[in-house]
């Protein structure tokens, strides 16, 4: 079979990471949810006790940071020095650092180069703000997903309000439109929807929705990927 390499692109809260595990699982194929990875090495800096404006310090954090992705039963789980970060990667500070760190360049290249890696021997769905633009630019696959700030807010929310319990609708849309902004406007590999990316907007949709539009998008394209529901589970269903 030829093969299948899928970027999902898009602003933070649009649900590309709900929306790229289902659809690797539908497929049958590996995600790499790579948005984890910068977070990771946000959590490395701030552990050290690193500010982003601390660059040079960063960039030594980062020549020996010693990061690797397992892939298990629910996705995948990035390890930092061979301990495994699980949930601690998903407070609002970690989100903040990412964005922050992100914006390096020697950040950006090794990342980059492992998320090369990591795809080149397997067919995979990868999600993040640079995939179709940067990482994969001859990925088979373009998806961008797209929500309004709002809604994208109101999700965001749900899942921080577990660990942060001051979390409010206004502070996430607030350090929402912040790391957008910094995401779209960094000059290397900026949030962008190219042409070649296919648009899909979930702001009215649930989950199930917008999964079954990205998987039509994906038959459409390749119909030799369509699989049976004894083979997925009932997961190509509706
Ligand atoms: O997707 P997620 O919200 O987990 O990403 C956290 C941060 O990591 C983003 O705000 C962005 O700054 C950065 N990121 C990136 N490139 C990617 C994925 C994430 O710059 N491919």
């Amino acid at each position: 079979m030829k093969r299948l390499r899928i970027a999902i692109d898009g602003p933070g809260g649009a649900g590309k990471s709900t929306i790229a595990r289902r659809v690797a699982r539908a497929l049958g194929i590996a995600y790499l949810d790579t948005g984890a990875m910068y977070r990771a090495a946000g959590l490395a800096a701030a552990r050290q006790g690193l500010e982003p404006q601390d660059e040079a310090e960063i960039e030594a954090l980062l020549e020996t940071l010693d990061l690797t992705v397992v892939f298990d039963e629910e996705g995948q789980d990035i390890c930092l020095d061979g301990e495994r970060l699980g949930d601690q990667i998903r407070t609002p500070e970690a989100s903040r650092w990412a964005s922050d760190i992100s914006r390096l360049p020697a950040c950006r290249h090794k990342m980059v180069a492992l998320q090369r890696r990591l795809a080149s021997g397997q067919d995979l769905v990868m999600d993040g703000r640079d995939i179709g633009s940067y990482v994969l630019p001859d990925a088979e696959i373009k998806i961008y997903l797209d929500a309004s700030l709002e809604e994208r807010a109101r999700r965001r929310l749900k899942q921080e309000r577990e660990l942060d319990p001051q979390a409010t609708l206004e502070s996430v849309a607030r350090d929402l439109a912040w790391r957008d902004r910094q995401d779209s406007e960094r000059e290397l590999a900026p949030l962008v929807c190219t042409p070649e990316h296919h648009r899909l907007d979930s702001t009215a949709n649930t989950a199930d929705e917008t999964t079954a539009a990205v998987l039509a998008w994906i038959y459409s394209q390749y119909p030799e990927r369509i699989r049976s529901d004894q083979e997925t589970g009932g997961a190509n269903g509706g």
